[in-house]
């Protein structure tokens, strides 16, 4: 366990102990320290899993083969690629288009350019990418399991292990993005040198993390589904992200995302997190468990709520109170 004596981002030592927080999600045992920032609010884990340690509290299933899938999934997924295709060559019309945006990933197609995607799973993006934009090369660093041999098939080329274990050379990428993983890094304010020194000049930088300036964190405090401890070890505010990026000098001008496929998710996870902490038990990991093996009834009670929750997180996201944000930066 790692123990931080001051803050990652601002480098203040007035540190303050927020709550015990638990796992939840997947209900590993164990008890989690949250702390926050005096000066820039910045909450994190302390003390913290090493990288090695981290590793056990992830399911062995938790990255699979890059998935065409089939049925009712493939309609999904090919509508879902739709979308980011359209979205990345008619980036304006998009925004009218809104509320549909906030489920899209960012992406920029730039013919030949050099792309990275840092913790890429399975490689899934980098491969719907590839297809958008087949002249361009695609790189992927990722530390836990992936299947080697399906990501050959798909020709990207992914290093096993962190981003300081794949040496790139200076200015080498036109585009990196982080989608849900700078939570997860040990030390963002190296992690965020490090992507300095391998993004080219103009490259972009797109980060996607879970946002603690939201509703959904403001209702459910340590219940928030988004803290997932331990697996997250930084928690950012859309306005810690901007202090990422001026600190390491990115141009001033940055743009923001808010929204994400889980929002709605969040508040079912959140609040079903919330009443086993007054009535015991976890009632999420057996509804999960149920949801897994296919049972209709609690499919069709969560798809419902799923769909009740849609008005309220997308007015949240205009509002910039969602509990996903993305931040673009340009070097
Ligand atoms: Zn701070």
């Amino acid at each position: 366990m790692n123990q931080l004596n001051k803050c990652n981002l601002c480098e203040s030592t007035n540190l303050e102990f927020v709550d015990v927080i638990h796992d939840y999600n997947i209900g590993f045992k164990g008890n989690f320290n949250l702390y926050k920032c005096k000066n820039c609010e910045l909450m994190f884990l302390n003390p913290q899993p090493s990288v090695e340690e981290g590793l056990k509290y992830y399911t062995s299933d938790y990255y699979q083969k890059i998935d065409e899938g089939s049925g009712i999934k493939k309609i999904m997924k090919n509508f879902s690629f739709s979308m980011q295709k359209f979205y990345a060559k008619n980036p304006s019309i998009f925004k009218i288009l809104f509320p549909f945006s906030q489920y899209v990933r960012g992406i920029k197609i730039i013919p030949k350019g050099r792309y990275l995607d840092v913790g890429c799973g399975n490689g899934a993006f980098l491969y719907n990418l590839k297809k958008l934009n087949p002249s361009g090369e695609y790189y992927g660093v990722e530390p836990g399991n992936f299947d080697e041999e399906d990501i050959k098939a798909h020709g990207l080329n992914v290093i096993r292990g962190t981003l300081e274990d794949a040496h790139y050379q200076d200015n080498y990428f036109d585009v990196i993005t982080l989608n849900h993983v700078f939570e997860h890094v040990p030390n963002p304010s190296e992690t965020m040198k490090e992507l300095k020194r391998i993004l080219k000049p103009g490259g972009i930088l797109i980060i996607a993390v879970p946002n603690c300036n939201s509703l959904a964190y403001k209702i459910f405090g340590k219940f928030f589904y988004q803290l997932d401890a331990p697996r997250h070890l930084f928690h950012y505010s859309d306005k810690n992200l901007k202090i990422y990026a001026s600190k390491f000098n990115f141009r001033h001008k940055v743009k923001m995302r808010y929204g994400a496929f889980w929002d709605q998710i969040t508040f079912i996870v959140s609040g079903l997190h919330w009443i086993s902490s007054k009535i015991g038990g976890n009632l999420w990991t057996g509804l999960h468990e149920k949801m897994a093996k296919g049972n209709i009834f609690i499919i069709m009670i969560y798809g419902f709520l799923y769909v009740a929750l849609t008005s309220l997180t997308l007015l949240l996201n205009l509002l910039k109170f969602g509990d996903n944000v993305e931040i673009w930066m340009r070097k």
